[in-house]
């Protein structure tokens, strides 16, 4: 309520397009430093609140997992892990980077116990390049798995390497082309009777191709029908999905639209109820109590954020702001300055939320509580403790 100011002191003053006088909840969030993590821990709160542990998976699993920097598990491997590591059949799609490899990659170590001279597991992709990607991951992954080999064969590459090397040191868990793959099959240099999960990457991409389809039918039948079908995606119509779910028994199906929400992990989050009049102290108190390198406070109109950065900087507090009565270029000059660190306070509107992306931000203060989710997770996106759709 207008008029409620006491004492003339600046930071009871009010901002001026202040429309509704019930309460209104300051909150601020803060991504913690390393240094606190164990404590911060108590408080995590996120949309996905587990983590790799949380999979179960072997030991020697997890310290790769770690050794990778994969600290929480993205939407995709949320979804599709637990199932996929008791041998479900998967057909999946989620847009490219979501994570959809580490998927299938984790999947089949944690289910290999390998044995000399059987591939267990056997990976198709349409590109060489996709292909050698893929092994790379599965070594990532497997480097505290000494007894685990995973060998990657495509056209191009004379086939006597690859015969031999079936032939001398038999991999574990085969990636490859369609069309390497069926001519080492079909001459017996590769034995597929051991095989007990088959995946396919892009998938789409193959099917959709009547000659790779071909290749990969013939590949299909040659695997024994006990075991386990997964298929990965970026895009898969309405029209491959019966495709590729008759080479699998009841799969389970993991469709991350493209509007998915945001993630949000390792954030400690709290509110403060206030009414209008207490805010500025408040904020005031926070500024001068939290240990922060760089601050954005939202607010939810233009003339509020013009006020507020007004008031703090009559109160000597590095501040500026952004927000949409301002021309594109006058925006990027300040989102420039604030960025290199000349000002260690952002006064914005939800304009700047998404798109935001300043490494020294570690605390944003709601000084207006978004009007969504969503727009409280786009504020938080400079935090980068947000993933787009699922990345951590
Ligand atoms: P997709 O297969 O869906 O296109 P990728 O599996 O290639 O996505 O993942 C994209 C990138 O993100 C890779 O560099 C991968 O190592 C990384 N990544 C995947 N999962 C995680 C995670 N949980 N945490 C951190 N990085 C991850």
């Amino acid at each position: 309520m207008m008029g409620e100011a006491k004492e003339n002191d600046v930071y009871e003053e009010e901002l001026l397009d202040y429309e509704e006088d019930d309460d209104k909840a300051l909150d601020a969030s803060s991504a913690k430093p390393a240094a606190d993590a164990a404590q911060a821990k108590k408080g995590y709160v996120g949309i996905h609140s587990s983590g790799f542990r949380d999979f179960l998976l072997k030991p020697e699993l997890l310290r790769a997992i770690q050794d990778c920097g994969f600290e929480h598990p993205s939407e995709v491997q949320h979804e599709c892990i637990p199932q996929a590591i008791l041998g479900m059949d998967v057909i999946c799609q989620a847009k490219s980077g979501m994570g959809k490899t580490a998927v299938f990659v984790l999947s089949s170590l944690q289910q290999i116990d390998p044995t000399a001279g059987q591939v267990a597991a056997l990976v198709l992709c349409h590109t060489r390049e996709l292909a050698y990607q893929i092994c790379n991951e599965f070594e990532r992954f497997s480097k505290f798995l000494p007894e685990l080999k995973v060998a990657v064969f495509y056209g191009g590459v004379h086939i006597k390497k690859h015969q031999d090397l079936l032939k001398n040191d038999c991999p574990h868990i085969v990636v490859g082309t369609p069309g390497r793959i069926l001519a080492l099959a079909r001459d017996k240099d590769l034995s597929l009777k051991n095989v007990r999960h088959f995946i396919l990457d892009e998938c789409d991409k193959m099917l959709e191709s009547l000659d790779m389809r071909r290749d990969v039918q013939e590949i299909f039948k040659m695997t024994p029908h006990d075991k386990q079908v997964m298929m990965f995606s970026a895009t898969l119509s309405k029209e491959i999905r019966p495709i590729c779910k008759k080479f699998m028994q009841d799969p389970m199906e993991i469709y991350v639209d493209d509007e998915a929400k945001l993630t949000l992990h390792g954030l400690v989050q709290h509110y403060i109820k206030l009414t209008e009049s207490e805010k500025n102290r408040k904020l005031n108190d926070l500024l001068d109590a939290l240990d922060f390198n760089q601050v954005v406070i939202f607010v939810k109109s233009v003339s509020r954020a013009a006020e507020l950065n007004k008031l703090l900087c009559e109160c000597n507090f590095p501040s500026i702001c952004i927000h949409s009565g301002m021309t594109q270029e006058e925006r990027l000059t300040r989102y420039k300055n604030f960025k290199e660190g000349h000002k260690r306070i952002l006064v914005a509107t939800d304009l700047v939320g998404r798109g935001i992306d300043i490494e020294r931000v570690n605390i944003v203060i709601n000084y207006d509580m978004p009007d969504s989710a969503d727009t409280y997770l786009h504020r938080l996106e400079g935090l980068g403790v947000l993933a787009p759709r699922g990345l951590p």
